[in-house]
């Protein structure tokens, strides 16, 4: 069985414990390569060789460093392919939307950081005659990135894009349940060049390589992608070492659609943002609120369009909706479904096993998608983020009242907007406690733009100038004149 390996220092190693966990391909069930078990000793060298290289990447222009970013991306670009392949199997998503998603924005990633860093531009102050006031933005050192399985390298390269680009060194710490595509990105970075040292990346367990990785006195940046609880753990770590942290956490997304909405455009963006990678998208619009004057026909044709998804194994390129990533998230999900069970919902669609999966996915973690109606905003179902296929409907009234639903959860980070009243959408998307606000579409990404939650989803933003900020130190040099 494949072993995959640490990158540390620039080579391809096995955890000093030589003890793996089994990876599991979720379309089957069955293990298929072997991720190491790294624990601290693996850590602290992976710190101490990017705390080595941190001079010279720092040291470099900002010219260089592109190039070398560049050079990554192309080589990621070049073998697409076996990126995509490999995350499909790794994460159980359709081979489709790692060949059209995944590995197309992790080349974006790279490519938007590296030639950012061309274009930037420092602060000036005058003091009336009397000093000129410029700001120096350093890189802070060596920076810790942690991140999820549901976009392995998309998010993975999320992170590593503007720490590396600003001149940060990284141990990066991806998600034990998906590690294939990180240790591919390992080789690319052999194959491409990158200074050794300059990227490590850590395979492990939370407990064992991802606590000891925020612990650690010489990482005092962090950046982190994944649950809530986590996300609280880790602070709780950092906040006292007083490290610059990032959370990016998880959602309970609605989706508001007006009853002046353009239907035909809210279908089939609305089968997307509500099952997309079997609904485990951070940015998944998990709540569906639906003006009560078109509930019917909201319901007659998102329950047709959603019995119409094409689910299979996750390597058929006509595939739309996979596996989830694991057993444990299967079960996590199917616990969700009794819960809204007991809490009164109706099921009009989905919750089961697929029928007529090929034999070689007889036991993955498949479930069709589901669609709830019936249950509370207040019960636990429309509370909790269950990050799977299952969203749930409710009416409403009037915008007071959909803005009030919107807003009645713990979390904040995404929402979608649909009516054809620009006024309103104005109105609504300011009113919306939420990170980001799409009116009329969904997964709309530009590069640029700030990216976080407010509330329980989020500390900090990612994105653009934004992430740009994160990974430097501002220093205010006043020169009197
Ligand atoms: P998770 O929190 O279980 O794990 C995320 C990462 O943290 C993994 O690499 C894991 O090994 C590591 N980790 C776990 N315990 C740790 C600890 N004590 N110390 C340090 N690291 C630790 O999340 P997950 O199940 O992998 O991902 C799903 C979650 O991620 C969902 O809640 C989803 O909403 C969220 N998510 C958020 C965004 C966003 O941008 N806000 C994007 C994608 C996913």
């Amino acid at each position: 069985m494949q072993q995959i390996r640490n990158y540390i220092d620039g080579e391809l190693v096995p955890p000093a414990s030589g003890s793996f966990l089994e990876n599991i391909e979720p379309a089957t069930g069955r293990p298929y390569s072997l991720c190491p078990a790294s624990d601290q000793w693996d850590v602290d060298q992976a710190v101490t060789a990017a705390a080595a290289a941190f001079p010279q990447l720092s040291g470099l222009t900002a010219a260089r460093r592109s190039t070398c970013l560049l050079k990554l991306a192309d080589h990621i670009e070049k073998d697409q392919e076996a990126f995509a392949r490999a995350e499909s199997i790794d994460t159980g998503k359709p081979i489709s939307l790692a060949r059209s998603l995944d590995i197309p924005r992790a080349v974006s990633n790279l490519r938007f950081f590296a030639t950012a860093i061309l274009h930037t531009s420092n602060e000036v102050h005058v003091t009336d005659g009397q000093a000129l006031n410029y700001t120096l933005r350093r890189p802070r050192g060596v920076a810790g990135t942690i991140s999820p399985w549901n976009l392995p390298l998309y998010l993975l390269t999320w992170k590593i894009a503007p720490a590396l680009a600003t001149g940060n060194t990284v141990v990066a710490k991806p998600s034990e349940i998906t590690p294939m595509t990180a240790f591919l990105l390992a080789e690319a970075c052999r194959k491409s060049g990158l200074p050794a040292g300059v990227l490590n990346i850590v395979h492990g367990t939370g407990p064992a390589a991802g606590a000891p990785l925020v612990a650690h006195p010489d990482v005092p940046t962090l950046s982190f992608t994944g649950g809530t609880v986590t996300g609280r753990a880790i602070a709780a770590t950092a906040a006292p070492m007083f490290k610059r942290l990032a959370l990016e956490m998880g959602g309970k997304n609605p989706n508001v659609i007006f009853a002046d909405a353009d239907l035909d455009a809210v279908f089939p963006a609305t089968v997307r943002s509500s099952f997309a990678n079997q609904g485990q998208v951070c940015l998944c619009g998990s709540r569906i609120l639906v003006h009560r004057s078109i509930m019917d026909a909201f319901l007659d044709r998102f329950v047709k369009a959603t019995r119409e998804v094409i689910i299979g194994d996750p390597l058929d390129d006509a595939t739309q909706h996979g596996a989830l990533v694991s057993q444990a998230q299967r079960d996590k999900v199917i616990s969700y479904l009794d819960l809204a069970r007991e809490e009164g919902a109706t099921f009009l669609c989905g919750g089961k096993r697929p029928e007529n999966l090929p034999k070689r996915c007889r036991d993955g973690y498949f479930l069709s998608p589901a669609i709830l109606t019936g249950l509370p905003a207040g019960s636990r179902v429309n509370q909790e983020e269950i990050f799977g296929p299952v969203v749930t409907v409710m009416p409403f009234d009037d915008e007071a009242e959909a803005v009030a639903l919107a807003n009645g959860v713990a979390y904040g980070l995404s929402a979608s907007v649909w009516t054809r009243d620009v006024k309103r959408a104005h109105r609504v998307a300011a009113a919306i406690e939420a990170g980001t606000v799409w009116v009329n579409c969904w997964l709309v990404r530009d590069l640029r733009v700030p990216f976080g939650g407010m509330k329980q989803s989020g500390v900090g933003r990612e994105g653009g100038m934004e992430a740009l900020r994160f990974y430097t130190e501002p220093k205010n040099i006043c020169l009197s004149t």
